[in-house]
This record gives C-alpha cells, sequence and structure tokens, in this order.
C-alpha cells in the first residue's frame, strides 16, 4: 500500500505512541510512505478559551519541536520508508489571517483541513450539536464552511468530510439534504482540484451503521470516482496499532470505483502513487 496520510502523535495530547513506533507500525503493514499530520488547533482561540480546551491539539509554540523530530526520523528511516511532515489544521472562517503567518513559518509537505468546530451554533466539537432536535441547519453550516475552506487555498487536503454525519445523525427532516451537500462540495474540490481524504473512520462508521436513507460515504467514494477527484488513505490513528487500518478493503472500495491512485505531496506538491 503507498501512504497513509492522516497520523496524530503524542504532541496533540490526546494520542498515543512515540513516532518511532507509528513508523514502525506503517512498516510492518507494508506501507511505502507515512504522513503525520498532528492537530493544531487553538490558534483561533482566545486565551480563556485555550484553559478550557487544553486536549484541542497543539499549540503553534511546540510547531518547532515536531517538525524537528520528525526530520530526525526523516533520516534515520532513510531507505526503509518515505516520511512526510503535514498537519491537521483546524478551520475557521475568518481566522485565517491567524493561520497564515503559522503555515508560512515552517516547510510542511502537506496540510489536512478539518471542520471539527462550527463557531456559529458553539465553541464545542460537532458532538455536541447532535442535541439539536433538526440535525439539518448544522449540515448547512458545516458544508458551507467546508467549501469555504477548499476555497481559501491554505490547504491540501480536506480530511474526513464524513465526520458529520458519523458525529450528529442524520437530518429528522430533509433526509436527501447529505446527498446533495456532498454533492455540492465534490464538485468545489473539482472545481478547485482539492484532494479529498478517505478516513477509514467514515468507511468502518458506514460498515457499521445505517440510516436508511443510503450510504453516504459510498456515495462519496462515487462522486470521487466519477469526477476523477484525487484522494489519500487517512487512518486517523491515534495509536500506533492503528496505522493503515482497514487499508486492504478500502483499497478494493476504490477500485471498484476505478481510483487506482493515491495523492502523495512533497513540500506541497502533489504526485499520484499507484495503489498496488
Ligand atoms: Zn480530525
Ligand atoms: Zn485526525
Amino acid at each position: 500500500m503507498p501512504a497513509d496520510y492522516h497520523i496524530h502523535t503524542a504532541y496533540c495530547g490526546h494520542a498515543r505512541g512515540s513516532i518511532d513506533q507509528y513508523i514502525e507500525s506503517a512498516i510492518a503493514q507494508g506501507l511505502r510512505e507515512i504522513g503525520f499530520s498532528d492537530h493544531l488547533g487553538r490558534y483561533y482561540l482566545t486565551s480563556s478559551q485555550r484553559r478550557r480546551h487544553r486536549d484541542w491539539g497543539m499549540d503553534a509554540k511546540k510547531l518547532e519541536h515536531y517538525i524537528g523530530d520528525l526530520l530526525e526520523a526523516k533520516e534515520s528511516y532513510k531507505g526503509r520508508i518515505t516520511i512526510s511532515i503535514g498537519l491537521e489544521v483546524d478551520y475557521v472562517e475568518g481566522c485565517e489571517a491567524l493561520l497564515e503567518p503559522i503555515l508560512g513559518r515552517y516547510s510542511f509537505d502537506f496540510i489536512l483541513c478539518s471542520v471539527h468546530c462550527l463557531p456559529r451554533f458553539s465553541w464545542n466539537h460537532l458532538a455536541d450539536y447532535a442535541r439539536y432536535a433538526d440535525t439539518s441547519v448544522i449540515y448547512t453550516e458545516y458544508f458551507r464552511v467546508v467549501r469555504s475552506a477548499i476555497g481559501s487555498g491554505l490547504f491540501h487536503i480536506l480530511a474526513h468530510p464524513d465526520l458529520i454525519w458519523r458525529t450528529i445523525g442524520w437530518p429528522a427532516c430533509e433526509t436527501s439534504l447529505p446527498f446533495h451537500e456532498i454533492a455540492e462540495m465534490t464538485a468545489a474540490a473539482k472545481a478547485a482540484n482539492h484532494v479529498i481524504e478517505i478516513n477509514t473512520g467514515g468507511f468502518r462508521w458506514s460498515q457499521e451503521n445505517s440510516f436508511g436513507y443510503g450510504d453516504p460515504f459510498a456515495v462519496l467514494l462515487d462522486q470521487c470516482g466519477t469526477l476523477g477527484i484525487p484522494v489519500t488513505l487517512g487512518s486517523d490513528a491515534h495509536k500506533p496499532e492503528d496505522v493503515g487500518r482497514l487499508f486492504p478493503e478500502l483499497r478494493s472500495a476504490l477500485r471498484r470505483r476505478s481510483i487506482t491512485g493515491v495523492a502523495c505531496f512533497t513540500a506541497g506538491r502533489p504526485r499520484i502513487e499507484p495503489l498496488s
């Protein structure tokens, strides 16, 4: 398998295992490349919010150490596996000017973009919005912000767009709305030549759950295949044993949609690696 492009480390405060353990796990899975993408959250919070949300990823102050550790690993694993250095960045609309100088300070191979929180509703994780009687307004806002992230030009890969239906359930009214939003999102990604992550968490969720309205993950895969949108595979591993989880099954699912390669990045430049 080519690459797992969604890996966390102890730097984010809520993952376990050393960088070496994640790399050894990737080698044991037969991966040719591993892309680290620890959380960069908090940059948009006020100091009192930062005290409340200590587990919302890495502080920008830690970036130098994070990158230093990964550069060392790159050197010591040379010839055994390719290591790419990235981040999973929380996108918060209106805070782009805070983010740009942080990203500009370092040379990353790739930047994942995530929407974990919608400030219009509350400064909380998406899971908090499951309490809404009708979640359709959450879907509309989530995908509006996702399209804004795609259009921002700040990121290379959209991470886990499936998080919304895994987290808050299906809208009680407007039951076709998520499918419409997925179509709008993939059209925006296609127009911007933006990569979409196929997250194994979303894949597993679809295998174990059903809404009775069709499988949104299958629809996402279908549209990536039909539109020719480049994809990455991401396990979102927060522990070393999860690296490359379900990749063989995902590879078959991608091949069924005529997706035969995945995107990898070097210093922000994409290339397609075969799914062999
Ligand atoms: Zn995430
Ligand atoms: Zn993640």
